[in-house]
């Protein structure tokens, strides 16, 4: 019987490193977790993976076949397949490409997290089928990919996609990359929070948010509270709803996507969030645009999604091996 091929999908964070095989109906068939480690070096990371799949490799041997590796990482570049300097990590500049398909044999891609979100929505999630998808992973910051043809965007530089850095209010909130008014100081968890800090000062009404220390208050909390109907927290996720939409409806008019996926854990908020932001994306498009482009939550399970955007990657890539 022929082996059956499958991928590696490799998602390395700052804490925690997680990989596991993928088959090409998205199938995850065995997911592991290791600590990342990061103040050894790459190839160390990369030989602790290789000592954690041989087994499985060793038992299927005569099912599997291992035809190649995707990685999602920080700072991670397509074309060189470099990671550059990833924060939270000490590596430094360093050719992950080379290193794993040196130690794992077979061939490798890279890129970074958010761009193979968007690759595993548009294989196995809430984008199959389409050819022309936009993805939004609202965590910590805010990460995008862009798919423009059934092809991710990389640019001219291999960075391309870069949504969290559009500048949404020159005279706006100071960002860690040293600008002000990036869209990620507002729609992204940290963002929301900022947001109920600063109602909470500007408004007199009542909220349960006035009893909470600042620096005890998260996005999940508003969440809670706004679905209790808290008016602050309501606020809070009316104004993000505001700016992702009409962020949403910018983006929207370059690339003329049929859908606009979000990812993370904010994508449950619903109709909270995802509603709004679809009508105020609608109130921003121009005629021929209204009523086209849809706003869905990620269609893939939670805990899988940066393992299967990973391998999304291997397959897109190695597909006619
Ligand atoms: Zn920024």
């Amino acid at each position: 019987m022929a082996l059956k091929n499958i991928m590696l999908g490799i998602d390395i964070g700052g804490t925690n490193t997680v990989f596991g095989f993928v088959r090409k109906s998205g199938v995850v068939l065995k997911e592991y977790s290791i600590p990342t480690q990061s103040k050894k070096p790459a190839k160390d990371l990369i030989k602790r993976i290789k000592a954690e799949i041989s087994e499985f490799l060793k038992q299927n041997k005569k099912t599997y076949k291992l035809a190649g590796v995707g990685i999602g990482a920080p700072n991670a570049n397509y074309y060189t397949g470099l990671v550059e300097n990833p924060p939270n990590l000490k590596w430094g500049d360093v050719n992950l490409v080379e290193i794993v398909k040196d130690i794992l044999g077979v061939p490798v891609r890279i890129t970074n997290d958010a761009n193979a979100s968007a690759l595993g929505e548009m294989l196995f999630g809430a984008g199959k089928g389409m050819k022309d998808l936009i993805t939004i992973t609202l965590g910590t910051g805010l990460g995008s990919g862009i798919i423009v043809d059934g092809k991710l965007v990389y640019g001219s530089n291999g960075y391309a996609g870069e949504f969290g850095h559009v500048c949404i209010d020159f005279r706006g909130r100071y960002c860690p990359c040293g600008k002000r008014g990036c869209l990620e100081g507002y729609v992204s968890a940290t963002g929301i929070v900022r947001t109920a800090v600063e109602l909470l000062g500007k408004r007199i009404c009542p909220s349960k948010l006035r009893e909470i220390p600042s620096n005890h208050i998260t996005a999940k909390l508003i969440y809670d509270l706004a679905l209790k109907g808290d008016e602050i927290a309501l606020e809070t996720f009316d104004f993000t709803s505001q700016l992702l939409g009409v962020s949403c409806a910018n983006v929207a008019m370059i690339t003329a996507p049929e859908a606009i996926i979000i990812c993370g854990g904010l994508a449950q908020a619903g109709d909270l969030l995802l509603k709004k932001t679809k009508e105020y994306m609608e109130n921003h498009l121009i005629s021929n645009y209204k009523n086209q482009i849809k706003i869905l939550p990620s269609g893939i399970k939670k805990g899988n999604s940066a393992v299967i955007g990973a391998a999304a990657l291997a397959w897109k890539e190695f597909s006619n091996i």
